[in-house]
């Protein structure tokens, strides 16, 4: 995949995943609007039913005192016809009539009103009452109409007679509404009264959180309320009840408030809230592992590029010395002198070794890692071992005017050991040594005993490490890509071929480094005496 693709496409991934969650925001927001929006509805339903339902009692109490009460006056004081209402119908072919008499009665009674305000005397109540008669008159019964109907008898009479009861109820709404609107709002309702209905009608309407409720009087709270309720805006929700279109001066409301709203609004969308948020977490995680399980395989690709340039660039100088001295050979003048000959062979071998040991190299690592070699160990001194591996870059070190200087403190020294796989790693983090010091190698070794360890350090005064190359020196084919470095030639095996081999020796290897002021390597190994 090349470059320009591959960014296009991690672009409109993350485009379209910062789109998935926008919406999935967007989403949660709008379903939390809704919910509450659904809640308020159902609240103020609830408060409605409630507030009739108070207003439905008190007539109700009302209704019941005020019959008895109307039945204990006895009659009316007075009786008057407010209305009269006459019709008639005749048919002349027939001669049958139809006479309709309506009236409508106005009874006053005089009610004392002591039970409901001590302080009141009695007020004139009214009732009204509606009479109806129908006479019908047929042929030859009636005659002369419509001059002389009082003398004729009816054939046949309806009467009706009966309370109003719209009126009645109209007038009663008002009486009541005027007369319980004096009374203190505590005689009009009560906590208990008030907390049952509530209950009732959210437990109908299957709103399950806890409610706090208050009657305000003119904006003020009174003494029906809960014991912790607390006015707060978002939390609030008000009704007016015992609403008095006559008397507007008393404006009482029923408050209720509910303390865990916003938790129990989210609570009813948590569980796809959640879902939602699980998934897009793991659209998340998975997107970005596999961005960098493919920056990685990318990243190792080049490495590998890399290295098999450098291989080949390596194998290159040896296959042309090589060339050169085969060339050389063919020559009988030189096959027949022979020191040069012998040279010339001498320098096919050296380079042949050169490029066998590479190729040892890479193969023994690869080996190693698919842990199909078992190292045979042996109890070793180790000191000799870096003895060993100390005179074998003492001739490269003096040659760049530089030293070796060792500091051998430790006085146990005996460690399970493979001395050829062991030797390689003290010689390579040595080389290492040489080859980053761009001036002369000064190069301290030192030993020492912590516990029932060896410490071997190695310091030298080179162009040290960055943190970063610090943390990533001893991972397969990692060298640090900056300037002066490169002249140095490398595959960035050594270090991962070291750590393979301490960590099989159950040891440890690490550095410490600045950059500008060399480094230090530090191997910790297992002592067995
Ligand atoms: P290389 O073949 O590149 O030397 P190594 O595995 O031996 O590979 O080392 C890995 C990288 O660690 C090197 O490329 C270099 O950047 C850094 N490094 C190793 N030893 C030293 C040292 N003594 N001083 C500074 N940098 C070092």
């Amino acid at each position: 995949m090349n470059k320009m693709l591959f960014r296009t496409l991690v672009v409109l991934m993350s485009l379209s995943l910062i789109g998935i969650i926008a919406v999935q925001v967007y989403w949660v927001k709008y379903s939390l609007e809704q919910s509450q929006e659904q809640f308020k509805y159902q609240v103020k339903q609830v408060i409605g039913n409630v507030s009739d339902r108070l207003e439905q009692n008190e007539m109700n109490a009302f209704l019941s005192q005020y019959n008895k009460l109307k039945d204990s006056v006895g009659g009316p004081v007075s009786e008057r016809d407010l209305i009269a209402f006459n019709y008639q119908q005749i048919n002349l072919k027939t001669n049958e009539a139809i006479l309709y008499f309506n009236t409508i009665t106005s009874q006053d009674y005089n009610i004392d009103l002591s039970f409901f305000d001590k302080n009141a005397d009695s007020i004139p109540v009214k009732t009204y009452r509606s009479s109806s008669r129908t006479e019908i008159y047929r042929q030859n019964n009636f005659k002369d109409f419509p001059n002389s109907s009082a003398d004729n008898t009816p054939d046949e009479v309806i009467e009706q007679e009966g309370e109003l009861s719209l009126l009645q109820k109209a007038q009663f709404e008002i009486s009541l509404k005027n007369i319980a609107s004096l009374q203190p709002i505590q005689n009009r309702i009560s906590v208990e009264e008030l907390r049952n209905l509530l209950t009732e009608q959210f437990k109908n309407y299957g709103i399950n959180t806890p409610f706090e409720f208050a009657v305000y009087s003119n904006d003020l709270a009174t003494k029906i309320k809960s014991e912790k309720f607390r006015y707060n805006k978002d939390q609030t929700y008000s009704i007016p009840v015992f609403d008095n279109y006559e008397n507007s001066k008393n404006k009482i409301d029923l408050l209720v408030s509910f303390p865990q709203k916003d938790r129990y609004l989210f609570s009813e969308i948590i569980g796809i809230t959640v879902l939602s948020l699980i998934f897009t977490l793991i659209i998340i995680i998975a997107y970005i592992s596999a961005l960098s399980q493919s920056i990685k395989q990318r990243k190792i690709s080049e490495i590998k590029t890399d290295f098999i340039n450098n291989m080949t660039h390596e194998f290159k100088t040896p296959i042309a010395t090589i060339n050169l001295a085969l060339d050389a050979m063919k020559n009988p003048k030189v096959r027949e002198d022979e020191d040069r000959a012998a040279r010339y062979l001498q320098m096919i071998r050296e380079e042949n070794k050169r490029m066998h040991a590479q190729v040892e190299n890479v193969l023994r690592i690869s080996k190693l890692e698919k842990k199909e070699v078992d190292i045979e160990k042996e109890p070793e001194d180790i000191t000799v071992l870096l003895d060993n591996a100390i005179e074998h870059i003492r001739l490269i070190v003096e040659n760049r005017e530089g030293s070796i200087n060792k500091h051998y403190e430790a006085t146990r020294t005996t460690v399970l050991l493979n001395d050829v796989y062991m030797t390689g790693v003290l010689i390579n983090i040595l080389d290492n040594a040489v080859k980053y010091s761009l001036e002369a190698p000064v190069i301290d070794v030192y030993t020492e005993n912590i516990k029932d360890f060896i410490l071997i350090k190695i310091k030298d005064k080179g162009i040290g490490m960055s943190k970063t190359a610090q943390k990533r020196a001893f991972e397969k084919f990692y060298r640090e890509h900056t300037g002066d470095i490169h002249n140095v030639k490398g595959h960035g095996l050594g270090l991962s071929y070291v750590k393979t081999i301490i960590e099989d020796h159950n040891g440890q290897v690490f550095v410490e480094s600045e950059k500008g002021k060399g480094s230090t390597f530090i191997i910790k190994l297992p002592l067995i005496n």
